[in-house]
Formats: structure tokens, sequence, C-alpha cells
């Protein structure tokens, strides 16, 4: 049995329960039974894939038999549970550090699969086909991608056909097209959670949800269908992804998840919401929570190579003055400049996330439903793409810091960049994830100007629009480059200026020169999905802002000052180009942001060492023999875990 080691086993700092928020106490006891299971204890990518998939199970099953994650899990069929997407994002994040095929399948099992049930069912319906999971009786999968239809959801073909005279659906795979594909615990799970167009008396009344029994517990196949391996992916070896067939399979009416629409034995339907678009709009809202999941996920893959990178740049030196000994690699300047802005923006989405987790629980706890709010399917949306493509960049970076260390499987980083690359694409792929933000920025526009013609064009995405992506900001005095204030004012600007001139673009095209909406649209695509970036840059450094001025430790708030005016100057220069097109920066102003971002990375790095500690990761989740973490399989990627520095850097006046 792995034993805690001293570092595991120290106090939580200030700093650290801070970061780790309300949800510490589930975070903390997770981190404990993780480190003491035996089935966590080594990497596993020297497995065959069925025996990555076993293991994998094996995992999950081990977590979920936990006391306190059956309670957790039970709390989902509950109504107004408070904090309940906090501590389900705590559970993620420290499962997905531990290892990312069983946070995915958690995901996909309890997320995805008891997400559909616990928003589109029935009370009934949620005791009879969640409950069961909670008790590990059987696990579930969740079945809307087709081969026709990835990110246009909408025009899926699968048919649930009502036959009145048995009272039951029929659901069918009518051609190569609507197979469902990619579908994650298809080689394994029990049920599906199936998305098919509802026809009755052969009029569609659009996509709507079923549960399909897809093999018993002992893996005989329900009549009629058929599952295909998709094996070998570029990482994620663990979770088993699949095709599903179905030929004429009968089901009974009870399985249709009526909270939207539902069927009377005599086949008439009946739903409170009238029209089909909305309909299905409101239950793709479903999977809202589980794309914040997605950022999170995202966040502990960013986390862990950012520790292995911090430690082994502290530890390891190459090059220095003559005759003295060589430096840390931390000490060149291309390192830190390279490393600290990622670690910036993890502190970012840290508080980021919080925040879109709370206005999710306060709606819960409040009764009301994730599908009419749309400014905050928006917020996540937008934190799904930022979160997962920083990620990716982050971990090439911490990938190259790492040298050829970087590149062994044994040091983890490798393995986390395979296994969260597709976080770009699934649960939305990022660019239509873009895409939703702006629509509800621009319904928000629409609202503002009064001009009902452009919210005309883009009625399906303004039913109902709360004001809570438009988060008001608190006032700093001095406005000089090196501000906050300046950095805030700068990246409002930006997305200001982005939505004011989009809404006149589309405008001119659609109502002025009669283009088709889409045409008009995809001719703006780019310039769409830079406002949707600017926007949630904009929402990060707020909510980074305001969470220094809520850490009420005075060393804890000075260390985030720092790392907050980092993450904003390095939005700024990202897009200097673009603040120099629009004179909002001088070429002298620029000059200073650049001063301004290498000073502060400098000025950081020695703190970074203090900052990847306080992400409180378990050795055994760490696992990098170079992050310190002994490893006898390979002694020789061993670096002993680097001291703090005595002083850390002050800020020079920049
Ligand atoms: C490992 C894995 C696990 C998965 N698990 C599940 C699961 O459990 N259940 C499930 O139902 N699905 C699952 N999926 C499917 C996943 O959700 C889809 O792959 C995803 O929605 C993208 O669809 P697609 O692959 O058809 O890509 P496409 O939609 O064909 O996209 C391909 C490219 O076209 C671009 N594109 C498409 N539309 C637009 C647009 N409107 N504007 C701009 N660019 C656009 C995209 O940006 C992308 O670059 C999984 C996929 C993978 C890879």
């Amino acid at each position: 049995m792995m034993l805690l080691s001293s570092m595991d086993r120290r106090q939580s700092s200030s700093f650290a329960r801070y970061l780790d928020g309300e949800s510490w106490e589930i975070k903390d006891a997770l981190r404990d039974a993780i480190a003491k299971c035996e089935l966590f204890e080594s990497s596993s990518y020297e497995l065959t894939l069925d025996q990555s998939r076993d293991l994998t199970a094996e995992r999950l099953y081990h977590l979920l038999r936990l006391p306190f994650m059956k309670e957790h899990l039970r709390n989902q069929l509950k109504e107004k549970q408070k904090g309940f997407i906090n501590k389900s994002l705590g559970i993620t994040e420290i499962i997905c550090s531990a290892d990312m095929s069983t946070g995915v399948k958690l995901g996909v099992v309890c997320g995805l699969y008891g997400g559909a049930v616990s928003n589109l069912g029935s009370p009934e319906q949620k005791i009879k086909w969640y409950l069961p999971v909670s008790e590990l009786e059987f696990t579930g999968m969740f079945a809307m991608t087709e081969r026709g239809h990835g990110s246009n959801v909408r025009g899926i073909i699968t048919e649930a056909r009502y036959n009145q005279s048995t009272q039951e659906f029929i659901i069918h795979t009518p051609s190569e097209d609507a197979q469902k594909m990619y579908i994650g615990n298809a080689m394994k799970g029990n049920y599906a959670a199936v998305f098919a167009q509802l026809i009755i008396n052969g009029e569609s009344q659009g996509p709507h949800c079923f549960i399909v029994p897809i093999r018993d517990q002992n893996g005989v196949m329900w009549p009629g269908v058929t599952t295909i391996d998709m094996k070998h992916k570029e990482g994620l070896h663990g979770v088993d992804n699949g095709i599903l067939i179905f030929n004429n399979v009968r089901i009974p009416r009870e399985n249709l998840l009526g909270k939207f629409g539902s069927v009377s034995a005599d086949g008439l339907y009946s739903s409170p919401v009238l029209s089909k678009s909305s309909r299905f709009n409101a239950m793709l809202a479903a999977l809202t929570p589980t794309r914040l999941g997605l950022t999170v996920q995202a966040m502990a893959a960013m986390k862990l190579g950012l520790v292995i990178a911090v430690r082994y740049s502290h530890s390891r030196r190459q090059f220095g003055p003559k005759d003295q000994d060589e430096v840390k690699i931390i000490e060149h300047q291309t390192q830190y400049l390279r490393l600290m802005p990622h670690l910036a923006a993890a502190l970012a989405l840290i508080f980021t996330t919080r925040y879109a987790a709370g206005l999710m629980d306060d709606a819960l706890c409040q009764g009301q439903d994730l599908q009419s709010n749309r400014a905050l399917q928006a917020l996540v949306a937008g934190l799904k793409a930022y979160s997962t493509w920083e990620n990716v960049a982050c971990l090439q970076d911490c990938r190259e810091c790492t040298g050829g260390m970087g590149f062994m499987m044994e040091n983890r980083i490798p393995s986390l960049k395979c296994d969260s690359d597709v976080f770009v694409t699934f649960e939305g792929d990022n660019m239509v994830m873009l895409q939703v933000v702006v629509r509800e920025l621009l319904t928000q526009y629409t609202k503002l100007m009064g001009n009902n013609l452009v919210m005309g064009l883009i009625r399906n995405w303004t039913s109902s629009v709360s004001d809570s992506l438009r988060t008001s900001f608190l006032g700093f005095s001095v406005d000089k480059v090196g501000d906050l204030m300046f950095l805030l004012k700068a990246v409002s600007f930006r997305e200001r200026v982005l939505q004011r001139s989009l809404a006149s673009r589309l405008y001119t095209k659609v109502e002025k020169n009669k283009e088709e909406f889409f045409m008009a649209w995809n001719a703006c695509l780019h310039h769409v999905t830079t406002l949707a970036m600017a926007h949630i840059h904009r929402v990060t450094l707020e909510q980074f802002a305001l969470a220094v001025r809520e850490c009420h430790i005075k060393e804890d708030r000075a260390l985030l000052t720092k790392f907050c005016l980092l993450h904003g100057t390095s939005l700024v220069y990202q897009e200097r180009a673009w603040y120099l097109e629009h004179n909002y920066l001088t070429p002298n102003t620029s000059q200073q942001i650049r001063s301004q971002l290498l000073e502060l990375c400098r000025s950081v790095k020695d703190d970074a060492l203090k900052v990847v500690d306080d992400f409180n990761i378990p050795s055994c989740c760490i696992q990098a023999p170079i992050a310190g973490v002994a490893n006898p399989r390979a002694e020789w990627a061993f670096y002993p875990q680097p001291q703090y520095p005595s002083s850390t850097q002050p800020l020079s006046k920049l």
C-alpha cells in the first residue's frame, strides 16, 4: 500500500485552502482515499487495451463504493442540494489528477448518463434509472453523436417510432449515418441514454432521449442491439468507446425521459415546451454541468503539467556564468516566460470555474432550471473552449520545458497530453462553443439596444436571458499600464468594440443586403470566435481580480495580486497587434506591456514553487520522478524536490 509522503501529510496552507475553495473537505477525503488505494499506485501505460479498460472500471467502481461518494451520487437525485455542483467539480478534479480515464468514465456514467436522467427524467424515472448507478447495480452511457452528425446534433436521424398496439417505442438506426459513434462505456455499460427523433403516426416531434437497454449484467446483449468496439485512440485508453446500432429495438413507453415531452398510452404527444427547437435546446442544456466538469478536467491536467515542469525547472541546471555553477533552468528568461503565464491562467481558471459553479448552484437551489439560463450556458461554453485550448498549449510548453525527460512516459506529461487533447472536441467542439457564447452576447447587445431586427435572426437563442454574464466590476484608482485597472479596461474595451462591430456587420449583411443568415454568419465567423475569446478573457480577468480582493490573508493576497497582474498583462500582450490597430496602445505602451510581462514572469518564478505545491496534488497523482516522486521503475529520472528559494523575488519598478 502506498503511504502518504511527508509532503502529502503536511497541513494545507491558507493559500492551498483558498485554492481548494468550499469543497476542500470532499477533495481531501478523496485525495486520502486515492493515496491509500493500491489500484492507483502505478501508471497504466504498459497495459494492453483490455487491461487498461478493466483497471479503469475497477478504479471507478472502487471510488463509487466509497460511502461519501455514494452519498454524493444519491444527492444528485434530490432537488436543491446546496453546493452540489461545486462538490461534483471538486470530485472530478481529484479523480482526473489520479487518472484521466477514470475521471472521463465517471463523467460519462454520472455526468452524462446521470445528467440526462436527472435533468430530463421525471422523479420516478430518476429513481428507476439512476439510483441503481449509485448502488453500482448497473452503469450507463450517453448516445447522442452519430456518424453523420457530430457538432450538428440537431440533425440526428436515429428513430424512435411509437407503436400504440404494444405501447412500445421502436428504436432504429435507419442508415449508416445514424449509427451512434464514439459512445463512452459502450463496451461495458448496461443502459444508454439515446437521443432519437420521436415519431408518432409518421410525424416527428424532434429529438428526445430514451433509456435503451444495451446488455444485461452478464454481458448478454439486448435483442436488436449491436456494438462495435472503436478500440485504439490517441489517449484515454481506459475508456471503451464504441458504435451502437439499433435494429428495431423495442423498449417500453415509460423509457422516454419525459420532462420535456411524453406520449400517452393512446399515442397523444404532450410537452410543456411548444416549439421543437426550444425543446431540443432545453434538452441540450442538460449537458451544461458536465461541460463545466470538462473545464475542471482540463485544469487538472494543466495543474499536473505545471507541478512537474515548475519543480523540474527549479532542480535541473544548464549553462551559467563563466567559472560558476550552472544555473537552474528556471533562470533562463524563456523558461519562465513560457511557464508563468500558464500558471497565472490556471489560477484564473480556478476562480472563474468556481464563479460559474456558484451561479449554477444558486440557480438550482432557487429551483430554476438550467434550460432557461442561456447566459450561464454561454459562460460555461466559453470556459470549456478557453480552458481546453489553454490546457493543450500549457502541456506542450511543459513538455518542451522539461526537455528529454518530459518526453518519457514515466514523467506523466506525454499521457496527460494524449488524454486531454480530445477535450477541445468532445462535449461540444470548441469552435461551436464559441458561437454559443456570441449568440448570447448578441442577444444581450440587441436587448440593450432595443433593436429587434438582429434579435429576430437569432431567436432560437434568445427566449430567456439573464444578465449574469455581464459581471460588474470594482474600481482601482490609478490608471497606468502597470495597473490592474488599465488591464481590465483594455480587455473590456476589446470585447465591446468587437461586439459592436459584429452586430453592425451582421445587421448590414442580413437586414440591409438581405444575405442568407447562415452565409452572413459564416462570413463573420473569424470575428465571432475572436469576440467569444475576448469575452471569456475579460471574464477570467475580472473573476481573478475579485478573488484577489476577497482573499483576506495578506501574504496570499500579495501573491495572487502578482499572478493576476501577470494574467492581465499576458492577455493584453497576446493581442497587442489588435490594440495597436485600434490605437488603444501606442508603440510605446505596447513595449511597456512586453517589459511588464517579462518582469512579472521573473518576479513570480520562485513563488511558482509554492503555488504548485498548494495545488495540493498527492504524490501518487503526480507520479513524475523529475518532480521529486521516487519511482523504483525509473530511478534514472529522479530529481529531488526543490527547496523553496530563501526569499521571493521583489517586483522591480516597471
Ligand atoms: C474520445 C471521444 C469520446 C466521445 N464520447 C462521446 C459520448 O460518450 N457520447 C456522444 O454522444 N458523443 C461522444 N463523442 C463525440 C463528440 O462529442 C463529437 O466528436 C464532437 O461533438 C464533434 O463532432 P464530430 O467529431 O462529428 O466533428 P465535426 O462536427 O465533424 O467537426 C469537425 C471540424 O469541423 C468544424 N466545424 C463543425 N461545425 C462547425 C461550425 N458550425 N462552425 C465552425 N466549425 C465547425 C469543427 O470545429 C471541427 O474542426 C466522443 C468523441 C470522442 C473523440
